[in-house]
């Protein structure tokens, strides 16, 4: 991001400006003539589509300041995009189509038509410059094993080392607000016994999906913590946009309605182990990912670098995943496999799968927290929930990103840390 901001220098970014509108004017004029090839067809449009968000940046952002990406988070970004010259053609052009998939931006039930697509432009133009220039060697990382035992596991390890104590099979139900903070918190216990959250596995240190473990249903399920005697500092990673139940008793501080109704959205993931390698069932574009593909699937990566870390002996491995449509068909995969997936895979067959896992995220945190236009000025601050003794962290709190990720969540954290430890250091 500094690369753009050094480039783009506030006393010069007017000239830059009228440069990049001569150059849209080059652009436009090349891509209505039009031609025949594909290729520099698709250069054009990419160079148009640059020109416009460096043309929008150096608008509305650069003479702001870094931080000014949030004067245009109350806009839709295509709408943005329109406002400094995309037409129709480029704004649902594929690369912005795979951007909003990737993203889960779009209203539930609505991800067929794009023009449910919704996110803030602010947040879009942040995320689309990180991506493009502000990355450390890739813009993305693939894990060489699951992410529970890639992340949780060493952060467990390392927080069991440094003395703190874990409890699982806890849900929070409630808080109690008293004139200076929270002074109760309701617990539900759901089991009880011995869990060993980590297991040894083909050599790493795993984080299993089920509890390993003797546990057993407790005899007293509902549990009170109290202020004092049990806790003195609430730190919260529940996410509050999806599970608004448990924060009920905030509802009527400032900012708090708001960020209880933020919009979520329920997604589907598939995974399939298949015996073909990717070359055998002919997919041509080797190890990689999608995105903006036909729905009722439209994003894909191939994970078959994880394929030494399982047991089961396949091929390839295949992770698919979309935002979930509100019509639910039978097996949704089989018939998008029928329909669109053989131009990608056109060797497939059914019964070259060796196993598959599939499921719907569709309740309490399983859900995705969007960022729709005007919805990142109502995120909360992990310091500043209006509740003395609560810290807030997640990817529904407000960071750089405000947007779902695994990197907003650790923001949040690193930030809610801070913030805990200014308090405590006043
Ligand atoms: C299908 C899918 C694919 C994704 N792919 C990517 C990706 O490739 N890259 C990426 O960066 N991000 C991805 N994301 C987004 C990423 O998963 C989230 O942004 C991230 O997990 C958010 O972390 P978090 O800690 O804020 O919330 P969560 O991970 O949701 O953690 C919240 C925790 O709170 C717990 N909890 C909920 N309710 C209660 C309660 N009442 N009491 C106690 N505990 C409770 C939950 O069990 C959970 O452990 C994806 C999301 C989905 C849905």
């Amino acid at each position: 991001m500094h690369w753009i901001d050094g480039l783009l220098d506030g006393e010069v970014s007017a000239q830059r400006g009228r440069l990049l509108d001569r150059l849209d004017a080059v652009l436009t004029r090349l891509s209505a003539r039009g031609h025949a090839a594909d290729g520099p067809r698709r250069a054009v449009r990419m160079a148009r589509l640059g020109l416009i968000v460096a043309r929008g940046y150096v608008h509305d952002v650069q003479p702001h300041g870094p931080d000014a990406f949030e004067r245009i988070d109350h806009l839709e970004f295509r709408d943005w995009l329109r406002l400094h010259g995309a037409d129709d053609e480029l704004t649902w052009w594929a690369p912005v189509w795979a951007f909003y998939t990737l993203g889960f931006a779009f209203r539930e039930g609505f991800n067929h038509d794009p023009e449910a697509g919704s996110i803030a432009a602010g947040v879009a133009l942040r995320i689309l410059l990180k991506f493009g220039f502000a990355y450390r060697d890739a813009p993305a990382f693939r894990m060489k094993a699951g992410m529970g035992d890639i992340v949780f596991t060493p952060l467990y390890d390392v927080l069991r080392k440094r003395g703190v104590r874990f409890k699982f099979h806890r849900r929070v139900t409630g808080f109690e607000l008293g004139d200076d903070g929270i002074e109760r918190i309701d617990l539900q216990v759901l089991k009880v016994g011995r869990h060993e959250p980590v297991i040894c596995h083909k050599g790493v240190r795993a984080w299993p999906s089920e509890a390993v473990g003797e546990l057993r249903e407790p005899k007293r399920p509902r549990r009170r913590l109290r202020r004092g005697q049990d806790f003195d500092v609430v730190l919260s990673g529940t996410p509050a946009p999806c599970v608004p139940q448990v924060y009920a008793a905030l509802a009527d501080l400032p900012g708090w309605s708001d960020v209880l109704e933020m919009p979520t959205v329920a997604t589907r993931a598939v995974q399939i182990w298949m015996r073909p390698t990717l070359e055998q069932l002919g997919w041509e574009g080797g190890s990689s990912i999608f995105s903006g593909y036909e729905p009722p699937i439209d994003s894909w990566a191939d994970m078959s670098t994880l394929l030494p870390r399982e047991d089961v002996q396949a091929g390839s491995l295949h992770y698919f995943v979309s935002c979930l449509p509100e019509v639910l068909e039978e097996t949704p995969f089989d018939w998008w496999m029928a329909e669109d997936g053989p131009l990608l895979f056109p060797n497939y067959e059914k019964h070259d799968e060796v196993m598959r896992y599939e499921r719907t995220n569709t309740v309490g945190s399983e859900r995705y927290v969007q960022s729709p236009p005007g919805t990142t000025s109502v995120r909360l601050r992990q310091g500043e929930t209006g509740v003395a003794n609560l810290f807030v962290a997640g990817d529904w709190t407000r960071t750089t990103l405000s947007a779902g990720s695994a990197d907003a969540a650790v923001e949040s954290g690193r930030l809610a840390a801070e913030a805990l430890i200014e308090q405590q250091s006043r």
